[in-house]
């Protein structure tokens, strides 16, 4: 007798959906027969900066050394952060993109019976990280976009064990100050770690986004989560880290794969974070795009939601889905957020202007077709 290898599946397992990534140039190429390189790629939150030239040669130097595990201790590179962040090195995780760092914490931490609060319209691997592990998650409705913290804390219970917050949030590019996550952080149960997702807070720098690391001193129960992906341009390599009191670096070592982050990506991330030009431009890109997609967005009459991260999501007043499904016929892929709850929206990541430009001709074009 055969098994419904469904149905035997944990029950959180079973209540999943798979994370669903933004469309492959690849992909899209051999549906329309289109030329890859005439088309855009704006959903994935990936720098159009292209990978910094000091991480490709890392990359290069270390090919020599293939057939070696990698440093299952990342010295090299946990020594740089923790110079960088002002913390000890026993203070660092490193991940397998900063994925890996969320789903530390969960196998650590929760466990059926146990569950952990998020946010409505908050990062897609919150519920799969809760989830994979038959935990309980408790979601929590936004406001304006945003994260309701004050709602989010009275959501916390005797068997809530983590809080995710992401500052900004993808997919809203919503945000909080400072004030807000010391008030939130003050109040929260001191059995309850909290995940500051910090992904995007390179493009951040200069606003009223507070630093996740200036908290870290006063509140032991904080994780501050980061990533080589996005403003460092190195998504493919896989690499992110976490910084939290050494006692919870210790915990999360304990489940992690022994090599979870390979050597390339290792020395790309050391190269990369000594390339201060490549991260200034990338933000200086960012906020120019982000300037012309908003007044693109002006002038076809749409609204959006303010975005502090790489990406913005543009309220179309209407179901997205035909829009999105036009704009791939024009060779522009971006991300539907229907999942995420938000139907009416498409999320955009900054692009070259150029591509920026093509972006907004589509959906120009794909808009007048009604
Ligand atoms: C992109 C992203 C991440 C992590 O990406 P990795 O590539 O796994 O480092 C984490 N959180 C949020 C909110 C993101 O948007």
């Amino acid at each position: 007798m055969s098994g419904n290898f469904l149905a035997l599946a944990q029950p959180g397992v079973q209540q999943l959906s798979p994370y669903v990534p933004g469309k492959p140039v690849d992909e899209l190429a051999r549906e329309l027969d289109l030329d890859p390189a005439s088309i855009v790629k704006l959903a994935s939150n990936e720098n159009p900066l292209g990978a910094s030239p000091k991480a490709l040669e890392a990359i290069r130097d270390e090919l020599a050394e293939l057939t070696r595990y990698p440093d299952g201790n990342g010295f090299a590179l946990k020594s740089l952060l923790a110079e960088r962040c002002g913390v000890e090195l026993s203070q660092v995780t490193l991940g397998n993109g900063s994925n890996d760092i969320l789903e530390l914490v969960a196998r650590a931490y929760l466990a059926p019976g146990l569950n952990a609060v998020f946010s409505e319209h908050a990062f897609a691997v919150y519920p799969i990280a809760t989830q994979a592990v038959g935990a309980d998650a408790h979601v929590v409705p936004a406001k304006d976009w945003g994260h309701d913290l004050p709602a989010m804390l009275a959501a916390i219970d005797a068997n809530t064990r983590v809080v995710f917050i992401a500052n900004p949030n993808n997919p809203t590019g919503t945000w909080f100050d400072a004030q807000a996550l010391d008030d939130f952080l003050q109040d929260v149960p001191e059995h309850v770690l909290v995940v500051l997702d910090e992904a995007y807070i390179e493009y951040a720098e200069g606003s009223d986004l507070p630093d996740g690391l200036d908290f870290l001193a006063a509140y032991p129960n904080l994780l501050v989560s980061r990533t080589f992906s996005k403003a460092y341009g190195l998504a493919s390599l896989r690499v992110g880290y976490g910084l939290s009191t050494a006692v919870v670096a210790d915990v999360l070592n304990r489940v992690r794969q022994p090599f979870n982050v390979n050597s390339f990506a290792l020395a790309a991330a050391c190269a990369a974070l000594g390339d201060d030009a490549y991260l200034d431009e990338s933000r200086r890109l960012n906020e120019a795009g982000m300037q012309q997609l908003e007044a693109g967005f002006r002038e076809l009459g749409l609204s959006w939601i303010a975005s502090k991260g790489n990406f913005i999501c543009v309220d179309l007043g209407r179901d997205a889905a035909p829009v999105f499904q036009g704009l791939l016929r024009e060779g522009v892929i971006v991300r539907p957020v229907a999942n995420y709850g938000m139907p009416n929206h498409l999320r955009v990541t900054i692009g070259l202007p150029a591509e920026n430009s093509r972006f907004l001709e589509a959906l120009s074009k794909v808009l007048a077709r009604g």
